[in-house]
C-alpha cells in the first residue's frame, strides 16, 4: 500500500493486537465499506480494544480493488469511551458456529501513523464519565465515610457495590460528588429488551451488572438524592439505571420520594430514565416534581421497536402518550436513541425520526451506542438493507443539527443550567 492509509487491525489467537497492510474496513448491517481518514478519530482515552472470537477480519486490498479475509487472524473492535458515538461496526465474517458477543458496542478500528483510530464522533464534551477524572481512592474514602453517616441506608450500600465492584461511572460520580447520581429502585421490568444489560434469559449472553433485589424506601431514596443535590453545584439525580428494571413499576414509591426531595429543595434536576410505558404514572410523577424524562428507543418504527423491546402489557402508543404528557406539563424530554450503524442511518428510520422530533417536540436526542452483537441485532430485527439506502451516522447528525437548531444533541442527561439554556431557546 503506497500512500500511508488507515490499516486493518487484527489479533492473533493469543489476543496480541497489531496492524497488517490492508486498508481498514467498516461494517453496517453486514455490508462492508473501505474506510478513509475522514471516517476516523484517534481512539479516545478510556476506550478498550476487543479481540472478537470466531470472527475473521475483513480488509480491503487497494491493488486488487477488492475485500479480503486474511487467514489466521481474529477481528478487533473498539468499545469507545462515553461521549462518543460509533459510525461503523468492526468488519468481520462469523465462523459457522459462533457465540453471541457480550453486551458492548463494537466500533471499527484502524492503525495510522503509529496510533489506533476508530470510526466514531464525539457528541458530548462533558467529562462526566471520563475515567481520567474518577479517582477510585477518593470513591473508596467517601464510600467509607458515607457507610458511617448513612449506616442503615441500603441504597447507599447497593451503589457502593455498583461503584467498586461493577465500576459503574454513575455510581462513582455519587461518591465523587459530581454531575449525575443514580437512584435505582425497581427489581422488575415490563419490557424484555434483547439487549438488556441486567436481565438475559437462558444462556443468551452474560449480563453486565445484576439487578437491584429490593425496592428502597422513599426515605432511603430521598436521603441519597439530597446528599448529592446538596453537595453538587449543578446536580442531576436519575431514576432508571442499568442495574434495575423499569422504575415506573414502583412509581408510588418514587412519587413519595420526589415529594420528600422537593419539600427540602428546588435545586437540581430530578430525571427519570424510562421505557415510558405508563403515561398516567408519568403524569403523577410530573405533578410530584419530576423535571425531565429520558425515553429509551432503538427505533421510532413500532415494528422494530417491538422486535427489540418485546413490550409486555403496553404498546408503542403508550410511549408516545407519556412523551406528550411530559411536554404538556412543560417537562424536558430526551430520547435515549440506541444507535446501530446500518439500521439507525437507514433513510426510512431517519425520515421517521425527523417527523417524530418535530411532532413530539423532543428537546434532546442522546446518541448512545447500542451495546449488542451487531449481526445478532440485525437478524433479531429481521432487517436487511441495500447500501444505497444508508445515509451515514455522521451525515445524519449533521442534518439533525441543521434541520433542528433548537434540538440538543449529546450523550448525558443535561443539568438544569443546560436545560434552562435550551428551553429558553424552545419557548
Ligand atoms: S427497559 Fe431497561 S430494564 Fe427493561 S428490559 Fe429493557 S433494558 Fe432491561
Amino acid at each position: 500500500m503506497q500512500r500511508e492509509r488507515p490499516q486493518l487491525v487484527v489479533s492473533d489467537r493469543k489476543g496480541k493486537i497489531f496492524n497488517i497492510p490492508y486498508l481498514a474496513v467498516g461494517m453496517k448491517a453486514g455490508s462492508f465499506f473501505p474506510l478513509a481518514l475522514k471516517d476516523l478519530v484517534r481512539l479516545p482515552q478510556g476506550s478498550e480494544l476487543f479481540m472478537l472470537p470466531s470472527r475473521k477480519p475483513v480488509g480491503y486490498d487497494t491493488a486488487a480493488k477488492d475485500f479480503v479475509v486474511p487467514d489466521g487472524y481474529s477481528a478487533v473492535a473498539a468499545f469507545v469511551s462515553p461521549g462518543h458515538t460509533i459510525t461503523y461496526n468492526s468488519a468481520y465474517i462469523e465462523d459457522k458456529k459462533v457465540d453471541r458477543l457480550p453486551l458492548f458496542s463494537y466500533g471499527a478500528v484502524a492503525f495510522y501513523k503509529g496510533e489506533f483510530y476508530v470510526t466514531a464522533l464525539r457528541v458530548d464534551r462533558e467529562p462526566r464519565q471520563d475515567i481520567r477524572f474518577m479517582d477510585i481512592s477518593a470513591v473508596k474514602k467517601n464510600a467509607k465515610s458515607l457507610r458511617k453517616q448513612f449506616s442503615k441506608n441500603r441504597l447507599f450500600r447497593h451503589l457502593e457495590a455498583c461503584a467498586l465492584c461493577y465500576g459503574c461511572p454513575a455510581a462513582k460520580n455519587l461518591f465523587l460528588k459530581r454531575y449525575e447520581a443514580p437512584l435505582p429502585t425497581s427489581p422488575s421490568c415490563n419490557s424484555r429488551c434483547i439487549g438488556c444489560i441486567s436481565y438475559q434469559p437462558g444462556k443468551g449472553c452474560p449480563i453486565t451488572q445484576p439487578r437491584i433485589k429490593f425496592v428502597p424506601t422513599d426515605e432511603e431514596i430521598s436521603e441519597v438524592a439530597l446528599y448529592h443535590i446538596r453537595n453538587v453545584k449543578d446536580p442531576v439525580v436519575s431514576f432508571g439505571q442499568g442495574c434495575e428494571g423499569e422504575p415506573l413499576l414502583v412509581a408510588k414509591t418514587i412519587e413519595r420520594a420526589i415529594r420528600l426531595i422537593r419539600k427540602e429543595t428546588k435545586k437540581g434536576i430530578i430525571n427519570l430514565n424510562t421505557n415510558a410505558s405508563k403515561p398516567d404514572l408519568v403524569r403523577r410523577l410530573s405533578d410530584a416534581g419530576l423535571d425531565s424524562i429520558r425515553v429509551s428507543l432503538n427505533s421510532v418504527q413500532e415494528l422494530y421497536y417491538n422486535r427489540y423491546y418485546k413490550p409486555r402489557s403496553y404498546r408503542f402508543k403508550d410511549v408516545i402518550s407519556s412523551i406528550r404528557v411530559m411536554k404538556n406539563k412543560k417537562g424536558f424530554v430526551s430520547v435515549n436513541y440506541l444507535i446501530m450503524p446500518g439500521f439507525t442511518d437507514s433513510k426510512t428510520e431517519f425520515s421517521r425520526l425527523k417527523r417524530f422530533i418535530s411532532k413530539e417536540r423532543i428537546d434532546m436526542i442522546q446518541l448512545r451506542n447500542l451495546n449488542i452483537d451487531p449481526i445478532y441485532y440485525i437478524r433479531a430485527l429481521k432487517f436487511s438493507i441495500a447500501r444505497k439506502e444508508l445515509i451515514g451516522i455522521k451525515d445524519m447528525i449533521v442534518s439533525l443539527k441543521s434541520d433542528f437548531p433548537h434540538l440538543m444533541l449529546g450523550y448525558f442527561n443535561p443539568s438544569r443550567t443546560r436545560v434552562t439554556r435550551t428551553s429558553k431557546r424552545n419557548i
